[in-house]
């Protein structure tokens, strides 16, 4: 405490301006409220309109989730396998409790972008949300809500819930088109917002909830996505939007922050490593590599990297003709540490060794750092995910970021940063693309597979472009047809 308040730093708000409450057991979950001695000041405060929306969805858990009544009659309904009787499917307000239970499957980033936005709209449609664990979500971050949980309960009823496609007659899809909005018989409804869904199923983009789906107490969501994007197109819930995010550029930065706290494991994996190897330097530099053309090293990515980090003024080049580093040592000496991740080491190993080899053109003294080198992808490994975790969360410590284009993993980095990253394009046929990497628009993430129809018209059929429909929604940088908030 000494140290923290010898920096100034011991009048931080551990809080985050409401977004968080007090009364957390601390020493269970220390990153809760000890990461805001690791940050900048919040560059994008919460509304008072957020902060009110939290505590309702707050208290909505804890009345309705895991552990209740309420719960215990909504998890028995569902596995009655009858419909409520008023041949109308189930009625959402039994109770006065909806649910919302998210399916996690692909990678962590993927799985992050799906909870952060599965929470947005478990608040718009005023449902409890329940995430999946998956095999190692215990193992990667606390509970969010005081007093209640998030985790659906092993004993969830629905049986091969992880095993819904998008075919299956619960589908949105299949309730909208073929069963024109009849929920009869139906014990829930399933909503596949995978960065693939078809037209039909993307229509609940559209969707204003008074429809059916309120109707019905059980919805089952699976997406891989950042949905917000898709949901701020929807006219039924603008005006909460608004209130909610006066600015529409830190959408994830704010439901990040309040959501995501690394457990202890976890968060002694990220304090160690910036301790050791990031804390002590003037400037910190994320580099995020992720290569979708194969895990081996490729050449044409590193030059992609190194002509970024030079055009964009990130990294100094280095002097390779003339004295090698003699001289008079320059009175100042400024330390820039740059942390690369990724699953090879080589990319790191070559940037740290150019470094060593010949001095910077700046007299700047930079060092090169990685946590790990996997390899290659996992699924539902404790450590593996944990090191992931750790990483994505090392990476938003940083003061700059470079990320790679269609990558979840540099999304999550960059938001829960509040860091507006420089994207590096994803290379086509191995070579650098020109330019290189581009200053992003915002923060947000990129949504991958967003509507592409107007709601007012719901023409399935009729591709529109709806990166012209409102200012803030907009073309990704890196993907052109996925949508980013700006
Ligand atoms: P995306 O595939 O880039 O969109 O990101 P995801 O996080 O969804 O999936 C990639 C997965 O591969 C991660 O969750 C990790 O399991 C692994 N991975 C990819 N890059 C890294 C890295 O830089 N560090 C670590 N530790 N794991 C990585």
């Amino acid at each position: 405490v000494a140290s923290l308040a010898a920096r100034g730093e011991a009048q931080k708000d551990a809080l985050l301006g409401g977004l968080l409450v007090p009364g957390f057991d601390e020493p269970s979950c220390a990153s809760r409220y000890q990461s805001v001695h690791y940050r900048k000041n919040m560059t994008r405060p919460p509304s008072p309109h957020l902060l009110r929306r939290l505590r309702r969805q707050e208290a909505l858990q804890r009345r309705c989730g895991p552990g209740t009544e309420p719960y215990r009659r909504a998890s028995e309904r569902l596995s009655s396998r009858q419909s409520a009787g008023d041949g109308d499917g189930f009625v959402a307000t039994v109770d006065g409790c909806g649910y919302l239970v998210l399916i996690s499957y692909r990678g962590l980033g993927n799985r992050i972008l799906a909870m952060a936005s599965a929470f947005l709209y478990a608040m718009l449609t005023d449902r409890v949300l329940l995430v999946d664990p998956g095999k190692t979500m215990a193992d990667l971050f606390c509970e969010p809500f005081l007093g209640a949980s998030w985790v659906l309960p092993q004993d969830f009823p629905l049986e091969g819930f992880r095993d819904l496609g998008e075919d299956a007659p619960e589908s949105y899809g299949n309730v909208a088109v073929n069963r024109s909005g009849s929920v009869s018989g139906l014990r829930f409804v399933y909503a596949h917002l995978d960065h693939a869904a078809s037209p039909a199923n993307r229509l609940l983009y559209c969707d204003d909830h008074r429809q059916f789906l309120h109707r019905v107490q059980w919805v089952v969501l699976r997406t891989d996505s950042y949905i917000a994007p898709g949901i701020f197109l929807n006219p039924a819930y603008r005006e909460e939007l608004d209130m909610m995010f006066p600015r529409k550029d830190s959408v994830f930065y704010l439901l990040s922050r309040y959501l995501f706290h690394p457990t202890n494991d976890v968060w002694g994996m990220v304090t160690r490593f910036y301790n050791a190897y990031l804390k002590n330097a003037d400037e910190r530099l994320g580099i995020q590599i992720r290569v979708f053309d194969g895990d081996e090293p490729f050449q044409h990515i590193l030059d992609q990297i190194l002509e970024c980090t030079s055009e964009q003024h990130l990294l100094p080049g280095v002097v390779t003709t003339g004295v090698g580093g003699g001289g008079a040592p320059p009175l100042v000496v400024r330390s820039k540490a740059v942390l690369t991740t990724g699953l090879n080491s080589w990319y790191h190993d070559s940037i740290r060794e150019m470094y060593w080899r010949s001095p910077s053109s700046t007299g700047e003294v930079v060092s090169v750092h990685q946590p790990s080198h996997e390899e290659h992808q996992h699924f539902f490994r404790s450590i593996h995910d944990m090191k992931a975790l750790a990483e994505m969360y090392l990476l938003s410590l940083s003061d700059k970021i470079v990320t790679s284009g269609w990558s979840t993993f540099g999304y999550v980095g960059s938001g829960l940063g509040g860091l507006t990253p420089y994207i590096m394009i994803k290379p086509e046929n191995r070579t650098v693309p020109d330019p290189p990497c581009k200053k992003a628009m915002s923060m947000e993430p990129c949504s991958h597979g967003p509507p592409f129809f107007e709601c007012t018209k719901k023409e399935i059929d009729k591709i529109i472009d709806t990166g012209n429909l409102l200012p803030h929604v907009r073309s990704c940088e890196d993907m052109p047809w996925g949508r980013k908030l700006a």
